[in-house]
């Protein structure tokens, strides 16, 4: 049995919504415009993630789900990004670790696409086939944990399973909101989700409700010495009785933070009715960090591996007597 592959030094693969992130962001880097998503039986049978973006060359598809393979590593940026998200190019090879992995590409300069299969990283054939195709990337994700039974056994109910993958990409599609979001289920006539190019506060309408739209309060772009951010949040008249809906990226990341959230709550309690709960959208960006800043950060963290690997060294060096 396959142990839990690793996607960055944080997280793991545990759901099929998690499948559909690393997707739905890799479409994203690749300065795709539309993202459409079929899945089957809640992901675990399929995903497949088709975007018009920039595509991967024939000679990278052999390796593109090989762990450390990433085309995103040479500017001082993603070092940052490293610092912040942990190791890059371990999505698909995460993946392909646990599933059946097919990739379909066309780039702009190619007069064809191009199409393989991979299992546990490597390419399942020589080389990818040549086949028809408009420019951009399918991925299909099939068979989700079908070596790995423990985890198939924690998954809950194709149903439910569906509904996170939508709460995903509606999240993606409102912070993405000039980009045209499609998700459906694969024997379905009918699109779960569908946008088209709309402002910000337009897709939180479309996506999270008209209720929402006239008790919105916008926090105009904000930027301080650490980070900039923009924000949308309710005003405390509108609730909802169920749940407080954060939706917070760092750096056009999807990422939960229970500490911010603990803290957006507390704030509404003090305004909100009992057991109502607000909505709110925060896109933080620390993309513009100094470069001092950077080589700072990466100088404090190769300091504390030095001295950890001295602390060890000393520590197997002492003789036992
Ligand atoms: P990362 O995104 O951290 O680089 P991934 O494993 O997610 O690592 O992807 C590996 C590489 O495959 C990417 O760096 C990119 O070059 C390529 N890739 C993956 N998905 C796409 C896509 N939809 N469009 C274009 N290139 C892609
Ligand atoms: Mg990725």
């Amino acid at each position: 049995e396959a142990s839990l592959p690793r996607i960055s030094c944080a997280a793991v693969i545990i759901r099929p919504s998690h499948v559909v992130k690393e997707l739905i962001e890799n479409a994203m880097d690749a300065n795709s415009s539309q993202i459409d998503c079929v899945v089957k039986e809640g992901g675990i049978k399929l995903i497949q993630i088709k975007d018009n973006g920039d595509g991967i060359h024939q000679n990278d598809l052999i390796i593109a789900c090989k762990s450390h393979t990433t085309s995103k590593l040479h500017e001082l940026e993603d070092l940052k990004n490293m610092t912040t998200y942990g190791f890059r190019g371990e999505a698909l090879a995460s993946i392909s670790h646990v599933s059946h992995v097919t990739l379909q590409s066309k780039t702009s300069d190619s007069i064809c696409a191009y199409r393989a299969a991979y299992n546990n990283g490597q390419i399942t054939s020589k080389a990818p086939h040549p086949c028809a195709g408009n420019k951009g990337t399918v991925v299909g994700v099939e068979d989700l944990f079908y070596n790995v039974p423990l985890k198939r056994k924690t998954l809950r109910t194709p149903r439910e399973e569906y509904e996170q993958i939508v709460s995903v990409m509606r999240e993606y599609a409102v912070h993405h909101h000039s980009i045209s979001f499609t998700c459906k289920k694969l024997d379905s006539n009918t699109f779960d989700i569908k946008t088209t190019g709309k402002d910000l506060k337009g897709a939180i309408l479309q996506l999270y409700g008209s209720f929402v739209f006239t008790s919105l309060l916008f926090i105009p772009k904000t930027t301080t010495e650490a980070c900039c951010f923009e924000t949308f949040v309710t005003n405390p008249s509108y609730g909802d009785a169920k749940s407080t809906k954060l939706l917070l990226f760092v750096n056009h990341r999807a990422v939960e933070n229970r500490a911010m959230k603990k803290s957006i709550e507390k704030m509404y309690s003090q305004y909100i009715p009992q057991n109502m709960h607000p909505f709110v959208y925060i896109s933080i960006d620390v993309s513009f960090l100094s470069q001092d800043k950077v080589i700072d950060t990466i100088s404090t963290m190769i300091e504390e591996e030095l001295a950890k690997w001295k602390d060890d060294t000393a520590k197997t060096t002492v003789n036992p007597q």
